[in-house]
């Protein structure tokens, strides 16, 4: 019985991260019972003290086991931050690397769907996804892969962290953009104007919070976000710290 239950379990995505609660085959195909391992962090400030605010399931669909429809039943918790500062009061878990905060798939199917339709377009790409078991119209695959395009271009930041930079001391400075949640660096603007800040906002609508060193000039991001969501990196000091450490280590 364990080594069926490793099985199942390893062929889950993410998992290392789940547990897996039940496996059972209804008329309508194969549904997986799983949860999350750990309690996370706010996705806001990074506050690992959180209390349990309540729970629902959300619905997954995977991909087909032997052609059958997969589908995974994820108990997804709510929580409340503990930090008396923190915009975000509550917060359900998230997992990226099972699906996207909204998504009504896995991510791996997600992307198989969106590799089909790019490699055999429309109607061929919907033909040969009924035949693995993955039914999904012309339109939903080519919709797909214009959204993969878009992703892969612009990548989704929702923490972002402004500082300046120097192309050379002294003399001209430019705008370094970071992503505090995945520790990583992702454009750098060529000038420190609220103009080129404003614009680069412009295509990045799923930011929600912006720090920022106390120096820049914040007029874009006022514009964009309510106050509350605007901060200076002296509100955000641990976390900067913690970050801005594993970014340099990490670039060594
Ligand atoms: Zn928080």
């Amino acid at each position: 019985m364990n080594r069926r239950t490793d099985l199942v379990k390893n062929q889950l995505p993410a998992q290392g991260q789940l547990i897996l609660e039940a496996a059972e085959e209804t008329t309508d195909g194969i549904v997986f019972r799983v949860r999350v391992k750990d309690a996370p962090h706010c996705p806001a400030c990074s506050e690992s003290l959180v209390w349990y605010h309540s729970r629902y399931v959300r619905r997954l669909r995977d991909l087909p086991w032997q052609g059958k429809p997969v589908e995974i039943h994820l108990q997804t918790r709510r929580f409340r931050c503990r930090n008396k500062e923190c915009a975000r009061k509550v917060f359900a878990e998230r997992l990226p690397a099972l699906a996207d905060r909204r998504a009504r798939e896995t991510a791996r199917l997600w992307e198989i769907v969106g590799v089909v339709g790019y490699a055999l377009g429309g109607l061929p790409g919907e033909r040969l996804l009924h035949r693995l078991g993955i039914k999904r119209s012309d339109d939903t695959l080519l919709r797909r892969v214009k959204t993969r395009g878009r992703a892969a271009s612009q990548p989704k930041v929702r923490v972002l962290s402004v500082d300046d930079w120097a192309w050379r001391k002294k003399q001209r400075y430019g705008t370094m953009l970071l992503d505090l949640e995945r520790s990583q660096v992702i454009d750098l603007l060529p000038v420190r104007s609220a103009d080129s800040f404003a614009e680069w906002l412009g295509l990045h609508p799923e930011v929600e919070v912006i720090t920022r060193d106390a120096c820049m000039p914040m007029e874009a991001a006022r514009a964009r976000l309510p106050q509350s969501k605007s901060r200076t990196a002296s509100t955000w000091f641990p976390t900067w710290v913690k970050r801005q450490s594993a970014i340099f280590s990490n670039s060594r």
